[in-house]
């Protein structure tokens, strides 16, 4: 990144390098016009300028005119530091070109914004995406083309919308920017919509609508159907890729904060030992599964399974033993689970299974194949067996029972299996008492 400081006094100089060097930008100093004209003839491109009001040999706006007809500045940000806080230079300032102004005696707000400022464009620079281009005029789609990937991005062009509808569905893109009159029967507002109407989050893609400067009304239409941004034609190079990185910026930034959700949200319904779903998934996703064997009658059973004498083990072997053996025994009863199936470890050395789409019957059975799969399964050498209690929600229930009442009667079967001697399995299969009714049709 290139930053030309054109200042004259060492000190501000001096404190402007601290802050920007270890930022990775390279610093063109210049205390004179003369100077800054000359190093501005051999760059090719500045990111942008901070300036001095009073130079050794003028003032700022001697230069500010210069500095906007050459290539390398001509649409860098050019920032003013003045001791004059009078509105009406401020405004002159503006006027002339001046991006900012910022005052000399209040210096941490100016370094603040430098380092802010860099750090914003070093983000632009890392930005990169894959464009959808519609254009149905060769002559401009190469221009277009040529910017954009010449500030790195990927493009697919096309001179009709329904290919372009084509190419959406089947790929992954950053951004859609489009023309509005094109080859074919689409216009680029109906491309617009079918994106808008699509469902997920595909249908959220930035979108940039491009027409002739003249074009109003149609500008104020695409806005206010969905487009995030409008670009008259012809397009300035500077703006549409100013305008197409800040679309593609926000949208990774969303993307990268949704994929953070996401992780925080299931890491908070995981066991963090066994990597089972935990107690809170638990009291979230019974309750819908429970209502769905209602309402589309079929039977579920609820299993609760408890790891006998497990406490011995951790007082026999250690703790990190117990937590080898817990993590085997959750990884035994996850096998013998179908994948719509939940397998929870409800805490200690308890777990909870709920089993879609299986009657009473078939409950007792699928616990007694877990039961003697644990029993086989001897992890760090062990014989380890567990207790197993059975409870189903049935289809032809006439009350809804809750999550906690099923819970209650599978864990007294589990105690009822302690009494007989454990490792064996136990099922209950009294309905809840406190359910709600549920009400049938013609009932
Ligand atoms: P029972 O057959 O009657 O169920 O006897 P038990 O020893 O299995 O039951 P008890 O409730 O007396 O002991 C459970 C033990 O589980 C006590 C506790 O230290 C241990 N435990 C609970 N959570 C963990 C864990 O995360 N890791 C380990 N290693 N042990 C745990
Ligand atoms: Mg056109
Ligand atoms: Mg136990
Ligand atoms: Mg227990």
């Amino acid at each position: 990144m290139n930053v030309l400081v054109i200042e004259p006094s060492r000190s501000m100089n001096a404190v402007i390098s601290s802050i920007l060097s270890p930022l990775g930008v390279c610093i063109k100093q210049a205390a004179s016009i003369k100077r800054a004209k000359f190093i501005v003839e051999n760059i090719s491109d500045v990111d942008f300028v901070v300036m001095g009001s009073e130079l050794e040999d003028g003032t700022a706006k001697n230069l500010i005119k210069y500095l906007r007809q050459l290539t390398a500045t001509s649409h860098s940000p050019v920032y003013l530091l003045t001791s004059n806080d009078d509105h009406d230079a401020y405004a002159e300032f503006l006027g002339k070109g001046i991006t900012e102004v910022f005052q000399k005696n209040k210096p941490g707000e100016f370094f603040e914004f430098l380092k802010n400022k860099v750090m914003y464009i070093n983000n632009k620079k890392k930005v990169h995406g894959n464009i959808l281009y519609i254009e149905d005029s060769e002559f401009e789609a190469i221009l277009v083309e040529d910017y954009l990937t010449d500030s790195g991005f990927t493009v697919d062009t096309f001179d009709c919308a329904e290919d372009a509808l084509t190419a959406f569905e089947e790929k992954t893109f950053d951004l859609v920017l489009s023309d509005i009159l094109l080859k074919g029967k689409m216009s680029g507002l109906r491309l617009l919509l079918k994106i808008r109407s699509l469902a997920g989050s595909k249908s959220q893609i930035p979108f940039i609508a491009m027409s002739s400067s003249y074009d109003e009304v149609r500008k104020v239409e695409l806005l206010s159907e969905g487009a995030n941004d409008f670009i008259a034609k012809p397009a300035l190079c500077e703006e549409l890729v100013a305008r197409v990185t800040n679309l593609v910026l926000n949208q990774q930034l969303k993307n990268q904060v949704e994929v953070q959700r996401k992780e925080l949200e299931s890491l908070a319904m995981l066991d963090q030992l066994t990597g089972l779903y935990n107690r809170n998934y638990l009291f979230r996703s019974i309750p819908e599964k429970i209502s769905e064997s209602i309402r589309h009658k079929y039977d579920s059973c609820l299993l609760v399974v408890d790891i006998d004498k497990f406490k011995l083990v951790n007082d026999t072997y250690g703790h990190a033993v117990g937590d080898k053996v817990l993590t085997a025994v959750a990884n035994a009863i996850l096998k013998c689970c179908r994948d719509e199936d939940v397998v929870a470890r409800f805490g200690g050395e308890e777990f909870v299974v709920l089993l879609s789409h299986c009657d009473y019957v078939c409950g007792l059975s699928k616990a007694e194949e877990i039961r003697k799969s644990v029993e086989i399964l001897e992890p760090e050498g062990l014989t380890i067996t567990a207790s197993f209690g059975v409870t189903s929600i049935q289809s032809v229930a006439k009350v809804k029972p809750k999550f906690e009442d099923l819970f209650k009667l599978a864990d007294s079967a589990v105690y009822k299996a302690k009494d007989n001697g454990r490792n064996c399995v136990v099922g209950s299969n009294e309905l809840p008492k406190s359910a709600e009714v549920i009400r049938r049709p013609g009932e």
